[in-house]
């Protein structure tokens, strides 16, 4: 495999009023191209800040942030703002244009990028139909869902043909629908475009499928591993207050009170495969 996006050593520390705070302290980490990437951890351990670092929309206090094998520190301005354009970002706000139609608000970032407009429009099109959103291409983002209003985000996004996506709590105003819609098209865009997907969520359900998951606490990486490795560890995923899915919960609780159920249980299909044999041996 072969990373993406490197950090060597990264701090952050910034100087508010009320003193220092000391967001990421020491961050090694390496993201593998490809991947899907979640990270967990409670509000204020660190997550936004670390991936406002990856593209250095937040300037590190210490460390290194390579991306493809380029330092990014010591880039000039004009060849930072070209990197960046590798890794679009999606946050928990919609971020389109209330005025526009769907269409024109994927057309709007690659026509300020000089792309003509019978072009622009045309890849727009294209990309509204990989989100599955071809039918809205005239309405208003009002008139959306906000499942759909953030894949139209997404889409904007993808115009740019970034290699990497961060999205930095995308579900977190939208209703169990809207969250399934954005994970699956998040899912779809990593396997069918390939593109390396590195998502915080607060919804442990969304990160079940990930390649690889961390957990933050106070500025620190404390976990590191597949969403399994992660999840078979529900005792200190509670010491640091972290919950886990549902199904994980539920399968830890019998567990607790002596079924014999392997650790890590992360789908409803695999503890029914579990219960069930043990159920009929009763
Ligand atoms: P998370 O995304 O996990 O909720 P953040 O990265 O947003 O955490 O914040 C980590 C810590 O850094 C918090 O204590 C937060 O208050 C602080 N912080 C974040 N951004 C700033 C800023 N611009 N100025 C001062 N403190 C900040």
């Amino acid at each position: 495999m072969e990373p993406i996006i490197e950090l060597t050593h990264v701090s952050k520390t910034f100087h508010a009023q009320n003193g220092e705070v000391e967001a990421l302290r020491d961050i090694s980490l390496s993201i593998e191209k490809g991947d899907i990437f979640g990270i967990i951890g409670l509000s204020g351990a660190g997550k936004s800040t670390l991936v406002r670092c990856l593209n250095l929309l937040e300037k590190p206090t210490d460390g290194e942030v390579v991306v493809n094998g380029n330092s990014l520190m010591s880039l000039s301005n004009k060849q930072l703002r070209k990197e960046r354009q590798r890794i679009g970002m999606i946050f928990q706000h919609f971020n389109l244009l209330m005025q526009r139609t769907v269409l024109d608000n994927i057309c709007f970032p690659l026509e300020i990028a000089g792309v003509k407009k019978s072009e622009a429009r045309k890849r727009a099109l294209e990309l509204l139909e990989v989100v599955d959103l071809s039918e809205k291409a005239k309405a208003y983002p009002a008139q959306l869902s906000g499942g759909q209003k953030q894949r139209v985000a997404i889409a904007g996004v993808m115009a740019m043909k970034p290699e990497c996506i961060v999205l930095d709590e995308p579900t977190a105003m939208l209703d169990p629908n809207g969250r399934k819609e954005v994970i699956r098209t998040v899912h779809e865009l990593n396997r069918v475009e390939g593109i390396t997907m590195v998502l915080i969520t607060h919804y442990m359900e969304e990160v079940v499928d990930a390649d690889r998951v961390i957990v933050m606490d106070d500025g620190h990486i404390v976990m590191d591993g597949t969403p399994k490795e992660i999840f078979s560890r529900v005792e200190e995923l509670k010491q640091y207050r972290m919950d886990v899915p549902q199904v994980t919960e539920l399968a830890w609780e019998l567990q607790k009170k002596g079924i014999p159920l392997p650790d890590g249980i992360l789908r409803k299909s695999e503890l029914l495969d579990a219960l069930v044999p043990i159920l009929k041996e009763e």
